[in-house]
């Protein structure tokens, strides 16, 4: 058998795992590619079941970041196989230019119901990049229909990430990403970091808070508001280390946001699904109905690639009103509403409906924080351990007393050995510079959290005597 036929007919069962990652190393070119020669060698996962994960070896492990803040349901869903396996043999795909499918229209119409105010217009995309991609697009296209073609800035977050894509990554504020790649950067305006951990530590929170109020509204008055176009926010910042903004923030943001006729887009990649205990947090948990949310991930529960933009329809029957002609939102995507995701993502809201999921993430939350804030009580080597809903991080104070930037350099030891010591004792988190997050799949019980939490508390220890 020559090297080709090999894989011919891969079916599932028994590859050489060495062979794998040999490949792996040589071919696949993974997001947030090494450009080394030396490349890592990463482990290959066979399965998953609930909230673990198995690699080749089958060691077992807990999936600390739920895949990629994304299997919001849990491994090993039959249910949600068989519903894509039945409609890809049914009608795997139709044009989304021309017709709609069954599965589609009925998760548009499920999503608008579950959005809050009137939010009811659904854009598929293929992810939260493109998600955001859209919501981006549409708002300019709202602004060049009505005359107002300078009214294109974004103002967007330092920390914040918003995806992948030429125009997400632009609105990206994470700046370690954007070292070597080029983005647009006269389209946005940053404004600093919201991170209450980060105030000085003689001003309160709310003082925090109207100190980032004010960094939104002057930014908008030094760029005019006539050419202002939107804010783009997520309601908890996921990647840039779950930071969660001062009490009030966003109620206000979004009143400052109206005060200049600035657009809110409120990106829910993260929390949307029931991360916080809803469907969608920017109204059940912080009070604002933002004028697009954009969603992926929790969507299909990581089982099928699928984001979404829901505008609200304010802003639709603006267009609808304002030109005679119909206008076309010329923006669109082979795989908008491919029936097979949607037929995912129809039997995960299924899923969350019928198991309760969001009263079981608003039952065991408490517990989660409250087991996070244990480890930051007790370890030296944690400057802060925050959350909310079944979202977590440990930041690392390894560098003390030193600014934020010389901390960052020595902090990245943290996540590391975080990483290597937990990883060995059969969990998984994420390391992100000098914090590691936290999202496990939201079916998590009590119990589970507790075994997750007794594994980190021993891999700290671990850590902390090692240093
Ligand atoms: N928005 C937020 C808040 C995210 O966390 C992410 C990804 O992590 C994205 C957008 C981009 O989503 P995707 O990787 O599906 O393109």
């Amino acid at each position: 058998m020559n090297g080709k036929d090999k894989y011919r007919d891969f079916d599932g069962n028994g590859f050489d795992i060495t062979q794998l990652q040999e490949w792996d190393q040589k071919h696949f070119m993974h997001p947030w590619a090494e450009m080394s020669s030396n490349k890592s060698k990463f482990d290959v996962i066979t399965e998953g079941k609930g909230i673990y994960l198995y690699d080749s070896s089958g060691k077992k492990y807990i999936d600390g970041p739920g895949g990629m803040w994304c299997v919001n349901v849990g491994y090993g869903r039959k249910e949600i196989a068989s519903a894509v396996s039945n409609q890809l043999v049914q009608l795997p795909y139709a044009s989304p230019w021309t017709t709609t499918t069954e599965p589609s229209a009925i998760l548009a119409k499920r999503i608008s119901e579950k959005t809050p105010g009137d939010l009811n217009n659904v854009f598929f995309s293929t992810c939260g990049s493109t998600a955001v991609d859209t919501a981006i697009r549409f708002v300019h296209f709202y602004n060049n229909v009505q005359g107002k073609k300078n009214k294109k800035k974004i103002i967007a977050r330092e920390k914040g990430y918003h995806g992948s894509t030429y125009l997400s990554a632009s609105v990206s504020g994470k700046e370690r990403d954007k070292r070597d790649l080029d983005t647009d950067t006269n389209l946005v305006k940053f404004i600093p970091d919201v991170n209450p951990y980060r105030r000085p530590s003689n001003m309160s929170s709310e003082s925090w808070c109207i100190e980032k109020i004010n960094d939104l509204e002057i930014c908008i008055q030094s760029v005019g508001p006539e050419n202002v176009a939107a804010f783009i926010a997520e309601p908890v910042l996921a990647s840039g280390g779950v930071i969660i903004p001062p009490k009030g923030y966003h109620k206000k943001a979004f009143e400052i946001c109206r005060k200049y006729g600035v657009l809110y887009i409120s990106d829910e990649v993260v929390t949307g699904f029931g991360r916080l205990g809803q469907w969608f947090a920017s109204d059940e948990v912080f009070g604002i109905t933002p004028d697009i949310i954009t969603c992926a991930k929790g969507l299909t529960s990581g089982y099928m690639p699928m984001g979404a933009t829901i505008i609200s329809d304010r802003l639709i029957n603006k267009l609808a009103d304002f030109s005679e002609e119909p206008t076309l939102f010329s923006n669109g995507y082979t795989y908008s509403g491919h029936p097979a995701a949607a037929a995912a993502a129809n039997k995960n809201m299924d899923i969350i409906e019928d198991e309760k999921i969001l009263e079981h993430v608003r039952e065991v939350s408490p517990h989660f924080q409250n087991r996070l804030k244990m480890l930051g009580e007790k370890y030296d080597i944690i400057g802060d351990a925050r959350g909310i809903g079944l979202l977590g991080c440990l930041e690392g104070d390894l560098g003390k007393n030193t600014s934020e930037s010389d901390a960052l350099s020595v902090d990245y030891k943290f996540s590391e050995l975080v990483d290597a010591a937990t990883e060995k004792r059969g969990l998984f988190v994420r390391p992100i510079i000098n914090m590691c997050v936290f999202s496990p799949p939201l079916i998590i019980t009590k119990t589970e959290i507790d075994i997750m939490f007794d594994i980190l508390d021993d891999a700290l220890s671990e850590v902390q005597n090692s240093l």
